[in-house]
């Protein structure tokens, strides 16, 4: 009975400090309702260890384990609105994502209803842990276990690629994994602050004149490592 109360309690509580977040996240700016609407929809606390889940929607990032963090809602929601598909896009729109995590990144593009998304994790343990939540929520997503510097040429070109830790440089393989008029939203800078650019692909050559890019502002995350990131 008091464990009834308790559960009911918590929830009614996340339920208010989710609205909450929302109303935070349109007063930043954030209007795509396609965006709105999945973060309404998806529960942040099941990305979450234990721990932390009283905090999901805390406008924060948190730490996930092996030294790597959830994305702060508003991060998550920004990049999300500069990859929205179109309506008429949706049922082929195609999405990789580099820094799986959590999984809750995949989970939004989930809920925005993307049906092709693709996701690469470099982190044995992060990678084994969203895939056991990707099956529990039925998140449909094709996972990989490797360096996504590289990107997934096997299942490239996409319409949207999002890198979700801090890069040098525009990884050149990811580039090139883009469709015409597909877009990647990457964080490029130093290891501690990021700007965010938005690469859109203009024409099928492979030669800078073929990319376009917009800067947005600046960000916090954590190293992309690999070949065509930072050293390990
Ligand atoms: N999108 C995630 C954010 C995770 S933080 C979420 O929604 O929770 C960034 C992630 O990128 C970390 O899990 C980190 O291990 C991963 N990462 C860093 N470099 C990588 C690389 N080269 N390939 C794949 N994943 C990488």
């Amino acid at each position: 009975m008091l464990d009834h109360v308790s559960t009911f309690t918590r929830s009614t509580v996340r339920e208010a400090q989710k609205q909450a977040l929302l109303k935070e996240l349109r007063t930043k700016g954030i209007k795509n309702n396609l965006v709105l609407q999945a973060l309404a929809a998806v529960p942040r606390e099941d990305f979450l260890p234990k721990a932390l889940q009283a905090r999901a929607y805390e406008n924060v990032s948190l730490p996930i384990g092996a030294g790597q963090t959830i994305s702060q809602p508003y991060t998550v929601a920004f990049m999300s609105e500069l990859l929205a598909p179109a309506p008429e896009q949706i049922p082929a729109y195609k999405v990789l994502e580099i820094g799986t995590g959590s999984g809750y990144q995949a989970a939004i593009f989930a809920a925005m209803g993307v049906r092709h998304i693709f996701t690469v994790e470099r982190v044995p343990e992060l990678f084994a842990v969203a895939q056991k939540r990707f099956a529990m929520l039925e998140v449909q997503a094709a996972m990989r276990l490797s360096d996504g510097t590289l990107g997934w040429s096997e299942n490239a070109p996409f319409d949207a690629i999002i890198v979700t830790a801090g890069s040098p440089d525009v990884p050149e393989a990811l580039a090139q994994q883009l469709a015409v008029g597909g877009r990647m939203v990457v964080p490029v800078g130093s290891q501690a602050y990021q700007r965010l650019y938005r690469i859109t692909r203009l024409h099928a050559g492979i030669g800078a004149d073929a990319f376009q890019a917009e800067e947005f502002q600046t960000f916090r995350f954590v190293p992309l490592l690999g070949a065509q990131g930072w050293s390990e």
